[in-house]
């Protein structure tokens, strides 16, 4: 498996409603296995994507800041894979606090997204979406953001995939 980029696309976002839209556009393209990795500062935009994965892969729960728990598992309503849905800010560096979730198991059957993944869950599979939000430098009040999304490995590699993402 190759673990070069294979293709990127950058979107511009005006509002929550358009992350949570793009959210629902994504989990279109998402099945069981894959793995999303979201980064970006606090309040970004991070949790927000992911409740609009959750709107579009139709799961049970809405996708909230867990505040007590690191992973929330929301089961497909329908036939679809369920959302584990992990928020690893709270864990340091500790790589064992992420082996204890048990990623590598559920990953076949689930489509997994990590906020605050970077560093602590590549080792999971070469397979991978980055997303990455980015808002002005400095502008805590403006609904800009710009989402840059990144697919590595084979899976990713057709780039008409994400191409519908910035359509
Ligand atoms: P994170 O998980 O990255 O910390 P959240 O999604 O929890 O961020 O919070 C994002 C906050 O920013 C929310 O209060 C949301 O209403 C606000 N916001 C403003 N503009 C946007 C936007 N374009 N996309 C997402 N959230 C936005
Ligand atoms: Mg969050």
């Amino acid at each position: 498996a190759s673990s070069s980029a294979s293709s990127s696309v950058e979107i511009t976002v005006n509002s929550p409603d358009q992350m949570r839209e793009l959210g629902r556009r994504l989990a279109k393209l998402l099945r069981a296995g894959d793995l999303v990795m979201l980064n970006g500062e606090l309040g970004a935009g991070k949790t927000t994507l992911t409740r609009g994965l959750g709107e579009g892969l139709d799961v049970r729960g809405a996708v909230t800041s867990p505040t007590f728990v690191i992973a929330r598992v929301h089961p497909a309503l329908g036939d679809g894979p369920p959302l584990v849905h992990v928020d690893a800010y709270r864990l340091g560096g500790g790589l064992d606090e992420m082996e204890d979730l048990d990623l590598d198991v559920s990953l076949p059957d689930s489509v997994v997204v990590v906020e605050w993944g970077e560093g602590k869950v590549e080792e999971l599979t070469d397979d991978r979406l980055h997303v990455v939000i980015h808002r002005a430098v400095g502008d805590t009040t403006d609904e800009v953001r710009h989402v840059t999304v990144t697919g590595l490995g084979e899976r990713w590699a057709p780039p008409v995939e994400l191409g519908v993402l910035s359509a």
